[in-house]
């Protein structure tokens, strides 16, 4: 199946430029014109790779990177007419994989994304092991001595950090900013709801005890 590439680009004669040269590559390509469409789009998960201009109506793509990164992992290389440091930084802080100043050659986009796509085809391979526990992250997938747990992607998520962390204490605050993001402003006692879910999915489900409660501080998990 072709990669599927996502343009965030307001400026139609680029966007369709891109898209035209990116289809003749072979690759599946959607556009999306402004920051909020291009946001619900990153959020559905179904592209391998966005291209995310950074001047952009509604949301800037810099917010659109940050309130994306909450929910997906999926690679992105910011575009920008303006070669600015602070962009840049900003940018690969918040979670972007590259970046390309415009205007730009085509081959040295597609270049990058070649690059980029295949890095991710590695990372596909790499799955997360806890003892009889397993996650794969591209898959979105995990297992306990063989049988599948279904998670939410939340739920995942936790797991996720849980488990790359095996047998180091997690703080609530830590576990919260990077499942639920930096602002987020619902309950504070999320992660312990989740936890619970976790817990009943796992523990209870499968008569072990790998999620351990530190009281005061957070939540560990420790192989059997
Ligand atoms: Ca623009």
């Amino acid at each position: 199946m072709s990669d599927r590439i996502l343009i965030v680009e307001d400026e139609e004669r680029i966007a369709r430029f891109v898209e035209l040269e990116l289809r003749h590559e072979g690759y599946a390509v959607d556009k999306a014109a402004d920051g909020r469409t291009g946001l619900e789009r990153m959020e559905s998960g179904e592209y391998d790779l966005v291209l995310l201009d950074i001047m952009l109506p509604g949301l800037n793509g810099l917010e659109v990177l940050r309130r994306a990164r909450r929910t997906v992992d999926t690679p992105v290389i910011m575009l920008t007419a303006r070669d600015t440091v602070m962009d840049k930084i900003t940018g690969l802080d918040m979670g972007a994989e590259d970046y390309i100043t415009k205007p730009f050659e085509i081959e040295e986009l597609l270049a990058r994304i070649r690059v980029r796509l295949r890095k991710t085809e590695r990372r596909a391979s790499k799955a997360l092991e806890v003892g009889k526990l397993s996650l794969d992250p591209d898959r979105h997938t995990v297992h306990y001595d063989g049988h599948p747990v279904e998670l939410t992607h939340r739920e995942f998520e936790l797991l996720k950090i849980l488990m790359e962390n095996e047998g180091i204490v997690m703080a609530r605050s830590t576990l919260m900013e990077q499942v639920w993001g930096y602002d987020y402003m619902g309950e504070t006692n999320i992660v312990d709801v989740y936890m619970r879910y976790l817990r009943s999915k796992l523990d209870d489900a499968y008569g072990v005890k790998l999620l351990y409660t530190v009281r005061g501080v957070g939540y560990v998990l420790r192989k059997e």
